[in-house]
C-alpha cells in the first residue's frame, strides 16, 4: 500500500485533478514528502536495525549538529520528550520556579509540571511574539532581591520565529539561571545569523508531522556540553550502566528514535533549505494579497531575526473593520480550510489556573486576533488562492 493511503494523507497536490485540488481540504501544516523517504526507509528495513539504535539515528543526530549549530545530539521519539530530558538534566525538583512564555504550545511546561515545579508565565513582546527581554530583565532582578530565581528560563521559538535568545542568555547568565530553548517551532530560523537555540545550555527540537520537516514523529536535544547529552542519552534508554546484566543507578525512560523514523528524518533534513524558502514565500505572497485589507495584521519580523514562517500568522481587529478570528476560522472551515488561533496564553488555560504570571496582556491580544492560515510547504498557488479568496470575500459582507 502506498504510504501516502496508508496514513490517509490527502494525495499529494501535483497528482490531483484540477478540479479535485479546488474542492480538496487544505490542512493547516501537513507533511510534504521529498520522494527520498521510501528508499531510506527500505535501507533501514534491509540494514536489520529495525530499533532505537543504528547507524540512522547516529547519521540524523550528526546532520541535525550540523544544522543547529548545536555539536551534541541525541535524537528521541519526540519534542516533549527532549523537554522532559532536559529537566531533568537541569536537575529539576520538585517545588521550583520555571519561567516559560505564556505565548506557546502546552508541550513547553508539560513536562516540568508533571516533575512537580511550578510555572511562571512571562508575557511576550509585540516586536516578536517571543519572550519579553525587558520583562524578563526586572522580574529576574525581582527574583534575586527575594532570593526565589527560577530553577531555568524556557523561552520558545515561535512559529518558526526565534526569541531573541542573545539577550535572554545575557540576563540569564548575570544570574547563573540556565537557558533551556524550545525550539521545537524554530528549525532553520536564525537571530543575528546564529541558528535558533544555539548557545542555550540546551535547545528542544520536534519531527512532528505538522512540523517544517518531519521524522513522522520524533524530537531531539541539542547542546554544546557533550557531558549534559551523554547523560540524556543514557536516560533516554533506561539509564543503563555498561554491564552485561544491566546496571541501573537511576531509573530513566525509553525515548530513543526508530531507526526507522531516524532515516526518514533525515530524508526530510535535507530538503529544509527549500522547505524555507516555501514557507517565507508563502507568507509574502498572503502579505501580499491581503496586506491591504483594513484591520489585518501580519506576524512581523524583527531585524535582528530571520525566521521560517513555519506557520503565517495574521492578527484580525474588527474594531478597524476586520471579521473577527472565530468568524475568519469557521468561514474556512465551512469551505475545508483548516487554519488554527494562536496559541492560547498557558496563563489562561484552566490546567494552570492560579499559576504565577508577569507582565500584560500581549499574549492575551494576539490570542485574542490572532489566526494561523495553511503555511504547508506543498501549498500551491490555486490552493492559496482559495484561501486568500475567501478571506477577502468576508470584508465584501
Ligand atoms: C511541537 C512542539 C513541541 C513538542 O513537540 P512533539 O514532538 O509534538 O512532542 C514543543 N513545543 C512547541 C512550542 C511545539 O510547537
Amino acid at each position: 500500500m502506498p504510504i501516502a493511503e496508508a496514513v490517509q494523507l490527502p494525495p499529494p497536490v501535483h497528482r490531483l485533478r484540477p478540479r479535485a485540488e479546488a474542492t480538496a481540504p487544505i490542512l493547516l501544516s501537513p507533511p510534504h514528502l521529498t520522494g527520498e523517504e521510501l528508499p531510506a526507509l527500505a535501507a533501514t528495513l534491509q540494514s536489520g536495525w529495525v530499533a532505537p539504535a543504528g547507524p540512522a539515528p547516529a547519521a540524523f543526530e550528526a546532520a541535525l549538529a550540523e544544522t543547529t549549530g548545536l555539536p551534541h545530539v541525541l535524537a528521541l521519539s519526540s519534542g516533549t520528550a527532549g523537554l522532559h530530558l532536559g529537566y531533568r538534566c537541569l536537575g529539576l525538583e520538585r517545588g521550583d520556579e520555571v519561567w516559560t512564555a505564556t505565548l506557546t504550545y502546552v508541550a513547553t511546561i508539560a513536562p516540568a509540571v508533571q516533575m512537580g515545579a511550578r510555572p511562571r508565565f512571562l508575557d511576550v513582546s509585540p516586536e516578536s511574539w517571543t519572550l519579553d527581554p525587558e520583562l524578563l530583565e526586572r522580574e529576574l532582578a525581582r527574583a534575586a532581591r527575594a532570593g526565589r530565581l527560577p530553577r531555568a528560563v524556557v523561552p520558545v521559538d515561535l512559529f518558526g520565529q526565534s526569541c531573541d535568545l542573545d539577550a535572554i542568555l545575557a540576563l540569564c547568565d548575570r544570574w547563573g539561571v540556565p537557558v533551556l530553548c524550545d525550539s521545537a517551532e524554530g528549525l532553520g530560523a536564525t537571530r543575528r545569523g546564529r541558528p535558533a537555540g544555539q548557545g542555550a545550555r540546551m535547545a528542544a527540537f520536534s519531527f512532528n508531522g505538522n512540523k517544517i520537516v518531519t521524522a513522522g514523529g520524533g524530537g531531539a536535544l541539542a547542546s554544546a556540553d557533550a557531558a549534559l547529552i551523554a547523560e540524556a542519552r543514557a536516560l533516554a534508554h533506561q539509564a543503563k550502566r555498561p554491564a552485561p546484566h544491566y546496571e541501573h543507578e537511576t531509573t530513566g525512560y525509553s525515548y530513543g528514535l526508530s531507526s526507522i523514523l531516524a532515516s526518514l528524518g533525515l530524508a526530510q533534513l535535507g530538503a529544509l533549505p527549500s522547505r524555507v524558502a516555501a514557507r517565507r514565500a508563502i507568507f509574502e505572497r498572503y502579505r501580499a494579497h491581503l496586506g491591504d485589507l483594513p484591520g489585518i495584521g501580519f506576524m512581523p519580523e524583527p531585524g535582528w531575526s530571520r525566521g521560517t514562517r513555519w506557520l503565517t500568522a495574521v492578527l484580525l481587529d474588527p474594531a478597524l473593520g476586520a471579521p473577527s478570528r472565530e468568524a475568519a476560522r469557521e468561514a474556512l472551515a465551512a469551505a475545508g480550510i483548516e487554519s488554527r488561533p494562536v496559541w492560547k496564553p498557558m496563563h489562561l488555560q484552566p490546567a494552570f489556573r492560579g499559576a504565577p504570571r508577569s507582565g500584560g496582556t500581549v499574549a492575551a491580544g494576539l490570542f485574542e486576533r490572532g489566526l494561523c492560515l495553511p503555511s504547508g510547504s506543498a501549498l500551491s498557488v490555486s490552493q492559496q488562492d482559495r484561501v486568500i479568496g475567501l478571506l477577502r470575500g468576508l470584508w465584501r459582507r
